[in-house]
Parts: structure tokens; C-alpha cells; sequence
């Protein structure tokens, strides 16, 4: 099957007992029994596992060519989930430059479980490979990060680790499977804040495993039900529903995230633009190898690196919403330093390039003579 194919039809299957095309909302926790420890059907209790759920983790595992999806309340609980892995004396190795709630779990909530964190530019491979050890557990990667979308060589890293035995997880957030499958290109574990590109309209806030092992994707569903960030079955459903369009939607985020790029590479007042996209971008190369398309994020400074220019132009956009996450419909901007990555400290934020005249857009699916009217207006 085509990816357009099962964007719609991957792993799903009419429901049983009425044909009903979409999967219902299942919303119970609980299912009957007819005798102690016999379930009239498959299911017990929805902490392990709810039938809509179920048809949502099926979607999310053939669209990545996993075996096996795994639907979390949110993108950081599919995270911590993978971290509860590691222990006292484990070593992990992270991008340098992650999404702000990936790094803050990191630095602040596992700092003092005795696992031990390296952030390293994931493109110096000898810095990289120097830190590799006995105990070194995971690597963990971003891409493309958020917001200067830095790239990371997935193949690449995946030779390394699976020569070495090291779990790699790649959070898949900003490409999504319909740009990027890190799984067929060697990872481990794919990662994904379903909130954003997947669910897609902004209504809902989840998270995603996909594995390709089956061993792994079952230690990861024990650890799942033994902690209990799973996601509802309403909020289930939403997903699946945004699944069912991701390809449409990736093709018009792509179409008009060239067409914006395209607009700020010549204005007057734009200084550098970040976008994977562009051949002179620093990781173009790896983008072309990887990536089937460059996505709708796009980031920018100004030439007067300023901060009130940046906070100007922010208070005057109309059609773009000033606001946190990233992926829906609507097109949203947002400023690093202030919003989404206020949790990093200023001096490490400025050392990664988040500079106070940085700002991030989400080109949304509208129509892109709008959106191109709305920065000229917001920057004139
Ligand atoms: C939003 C985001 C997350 C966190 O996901 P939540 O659903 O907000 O918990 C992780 N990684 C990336 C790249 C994100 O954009």
C-alpha cells in the first residue's frame, strides 16, 4: 500500500458489529466479563487497552512502517515513557537542540535518577562518537529541531548504534511519516507530539511510540499501562480522523511554506531564514537524502537584530495567530525566546542560536496569497 493509502486505510477494519466505517468512540473504561478473568471480547480495561485507541495505534504504526503504535496523553508522556527504560548509571546521548518540554524533562526531572545526559551537535559524528560507552543507553534526536531546523543524519547515527547496541529514537514531530520514516532508515523508536502535524487541527494534545520491534514495542506497552499516560478514546478518534488527511495536508504545508520562504528570502528587513529547503541551508544535503519534502515550518531573524522588531512584527500579524505548538491548519507564529523556548537558560538558548529576534512560523493550509499579504502588512 501507498503512503496516500494508508494514510486513510492502514490498519483499519469496519467495526464488528455494525459495519460502522470510522471506529466508534469507545468511551468506557471498562469492559464485561462472563466469567472472573474471561473478557466476552478482547478488552479488559481501557488503561491497557480501548478498541478506539487501539485503531488509532494501528494507523500510527502502518503509516511509520512500524509493527506496533503506541498512543500517549501527550508527546512528553510518549517520551518519559521511553526514558522510564534507563537507570541509575545509564548514559544518553541528546541533540543539542531539542524542543524546550524534551530538554527541561531531561534536565530537570531525570537529573537526579543517576542517568547521565550528553547534548551534542549530532553533525561533529567524532565528538559524537567519542561519547559513546559501555553504558551508553539511547541516543535521542530532533529532525528537524525546533526552532533553527538543524538537521541529524538518521542512517548515519542508526550504523553506529546498531553497531554498538544503543537504542535510537528519533522524534518525528516536524516531518512527519509523509516527509521522513526514520524506522525504515535504521531508528529504533519513532517518536511523535501527535498534537502538532498529526492530529493536525489544533484540538487536542497527544503523543505517539512507533516501533519496529516487537520485543521493544511490548516492554514499551507494559511500561505504558504500568504508568498510565494513555490517550483517551475521543481524543483517540481526533487523531485518527487528522490521520486520514496528513497527506493532503503535508502537501499544502510544504507547497506554502516554499512560496513564504520564498517571500522572506526578499524582504528588506529579513536577516537569515531557516529552512531546510533552501540550498544554502547548512543540512540541505541531508534534507534531500532524507526527506521526501521540506515541510511548513520556517524560522527567521531580523537584519537589525533587534528584539522590538521581532515583537512588533508578532503584534501585528492578523491572518497568523500569535501562539505556542505548531502543525495545524491555521498558519501560528511564535516567538522562541519568549514562548515555546523560554525553559532553556539564556545563555545555553543564545549559544544554540535562539536569539531574541528569532521568530518561528507554522505555514498553515490557507491560501498562501494570504498569508504572504499578512507579513508584508505585519513587517511594513
Ligand atoms: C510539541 C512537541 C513536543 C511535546 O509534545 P506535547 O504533545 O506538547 O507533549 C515534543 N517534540 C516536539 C518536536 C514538539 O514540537
Amino acid at each position: 500500500m501507498k503512503f496516500n493509502t494508508k494514510a486513510i486505510h492502514g490498519g483499519q477494519h469496519h467495526e464488528k458489529v455494525t459495519g460502522a466505517v470510522m471506529p466508534p468512540v469507545f468511551q468506557t473504561s471498562t469492559f464485561a466479563q462472563s466469567s472472573p478473568g474471561k473478557p466476552i471480547g478482547e478488552y479488559e480495561y481501557s488503561r491497557a487497552a480501548n478498541p478506539t485507541r487501539t485503531a488509532l495505534e494501528d494507523a500510527l504504526a502502518s503509516i511509520e512502517n512500524g509493527t506496533r503504535g503506541l498512543a500517549f496523553s501527550s508527546g512528553l508522556a510518549a517520551t518519559d515513557c521511553v526514558l522510564r527504560s534507563f537507570k541509575a548509571g545509564d548514559e544518553i546521548i541528546a541533540m543539542d537542540d531539542l524542543y524546550g518540554g524534551t530538554y527541561r524533562m531531561f534536565t530537570r526531572i531525570y537529573k537526579d535518577s543517576g542517568i547521565k545526559f550528553h547534548f551534542v551537535d549530532m553533525n561533529d559524528s567524532a565528538k559524537f562518537q567519542s561519547l559513546i560507552n559501555e553504558n551508553t543507553k539511547l541516543v535521542w534526536v530532533e529532525t528537524p529541531t525546533n526552532p533553527l531546523m538543524k538537521l541529524a543524519d538518521i542512517a548515519a547515527i542508526a550504523k553506529i548504534t546498531k553497531e554498538k547496541n544503543i537504542l535510537f529514537a528519533v522524534d518525528n514531530t516536524f516531518a512527519t511519516p509523509y516527509l521522513q520514516r526514520p524506522l525504515d532508515l535504521g531508528a529504533d523508536i519513532v517518536m511523535h507530539s501527535a498534537t502538532k502535524y498529526l492530529g493536525g487541527h489544533s484540538d487536542v494534545i497527544a503523543g505517539a511510540l512507533v516501533v519496529k520491534d516487537s520485543a521493544l514495542g511490548e516492554q514499551l506497552h507494559f511500561q505504558q499501562f504500568a504508568t498510565g499516560g494513555t490517550l483517551g478514546p475521543m481524543d483517540s478518534y481526533l487523531v485518527l480522523r487528522g490521520i486520514k488527511t496528513l497527506h493532503l495536508r503535508m502537501q499544502r504545508h510544504c507547497e506554502n511554506g516554499e512560496k513564504v520562504v520564498d517571500f522572506l528570502k526578499n524582504h528588506p528587513k529579513i536577516g537569515k531564514v531557516f529552512f531546510p529547503g533552501l540550498p544554502e541551508h547548512p543540512f540541505h544535503e541531508i534534507a534531500k537524502k532524507q526527506m521526501s519534502g521540506f515541510g511548513g515550518m520556517v524560522s527567521f531573524n531580523f537584519k537589525s537584530g533587534a528584539k522590538a522588531d521581532a515583537i512588533s512584527f508578532l503584534e501585528k500579524l492578523k491572518v497568523f495567530t500569535l501562539a505556542e505548538s505548531l502543525g495545524g491548519v491555521e498558519s501560528l507564529a511564535n516567538h522562541p525566546a519568549l514562548m515555546t523556548h523560554a525553559s532553556i537558560p539564556e545563555d545555553k538558548r543564545i549559544e544554540i542560536g535562539i536569539t531574541d529576534d528569532l521568530v518561528r512560523l507554522s505555514v498553515g493550509i490557507e491560501d498562501a496569497e494570504d498569508l504572504m499579504a499578512d507579513l508584508r502588512q505585519a513587517l511594513a
